[in-house]
């Protein structure tokens, strides 16, 4: 057997040993961080991404120097069979899924009256039916137990800016989807939660940052990692009696 074949399969041995992740939409921001400290808690992570290859790879890169476990996989979560195709990818890869983060998002600010058809299904096709069915394509290939995470937003609460109808909607619609889907996910000890972040400092929020800024009561906008930590906190073994929750970590934003 060539040397190559046998360092892969080794590696399979020891990955399948470690629960494996999957974050829909880690290639940049808050769902990178997540990938992120993920794999520093010992997942082997594979996440998705739309068009930033480089980014993907950058995190895979950065998660493989400090030891661990990562895979980049290109999936359009407005694209249903890509979904499918990323969530049989990761199994393949690293084993039955024990933790899926549903990141992947899109905002795009109009007024009512602007706000296109197109605009109106490409919101709806990523930010709920891809939601949707990241959920229902990871539950199908996780372990009983496992975790599931979605990212859905504080404008589920307070929509805050004009402009906003269709991104508030979505994300609305992703906190009804966990606690619907918790009920479905109980009998296999499988829970699902809902992370409703406030304004945090990514590519998403970059034009807003000076806008938002005096806003938030804590005086700051939100870190990626401070998100992750949630993430993390949901994944672990202290939050195994929580499910169909939303929780909010917006530094005040909707009080
Ligand atoms: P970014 O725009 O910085 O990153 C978005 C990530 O999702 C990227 O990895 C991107 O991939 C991926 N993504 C976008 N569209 C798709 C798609 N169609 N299919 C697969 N992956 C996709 O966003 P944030 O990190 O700021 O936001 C992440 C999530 O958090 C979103 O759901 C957003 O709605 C939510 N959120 C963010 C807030 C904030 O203030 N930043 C506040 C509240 C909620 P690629 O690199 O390939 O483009």
């Amino acid at each position: 057997m060539h040397l190559l074949n046998l360092v892969h399969i080794m590696q399979d041995i020891a990955t399948h040993d470690s629960p494996a992740a999957l974050v829909f939409g880690g290639s940049r921001g808050i769902g990178a961080a997540i990938a992120t400290r993920l794999a520093q808690e010992g997942h082997a992570v594979a996440l998705t991404y739309a068009n930033r290859a480089d980014s993907a790879n950058e995190v895979v890169a950065s998660i493989e120097a400090a030891g661990g476990r990562a895979l980049a996989i290109e999936a359009d979560s407005a694209d249903p069979s890509a979904i499918t195709r990323a969530v049989d990818t990761a199994v393949q890869r690293f084993g039955l899924l024990s933790v899926a983060v549903v990141n992947a998002g899109i905002y795009r600010a109009n007024p009512l009256g602007a706000v296109a058809l197109e605009e109106l299904d490409q919101m709806l096709a990523v930010n709920v039916r891809g939601v949707f069915l990241a959920v229902q394509a990871a539950a199908a290939n996780m372990r009983d137990g496992g975790r599931i995470i979605t990212i859905g937003s504080n404008t589920a609460i307070r929509t805050g800016s004009p402009g906003s109808s269709v991104y508030a909607m979505t994300k609305a619609a992703v906190a009804t989807l966990v606690s619907g889907a918790a009920l479905d996910l109980a009998p296999r000890g499988i829970t699902i939660n809902n992370i409703q972040p406030g304004p945090i400092q990514t590519d998403l929020t970059a034009e807003w940052t000076e806008h938002l800024i005096p806003r938030i009561p804590l005086g700051r906008m939100g870190q990626s990692r401070e998100i992750a930590g949630l993430a993390a906190f949901l994944a672990g073994a202290d939050a195994g009696y929580i499910t169909g929750a939303s929780l909010t970590a917006d530094g005040g934003f909707v009080l």
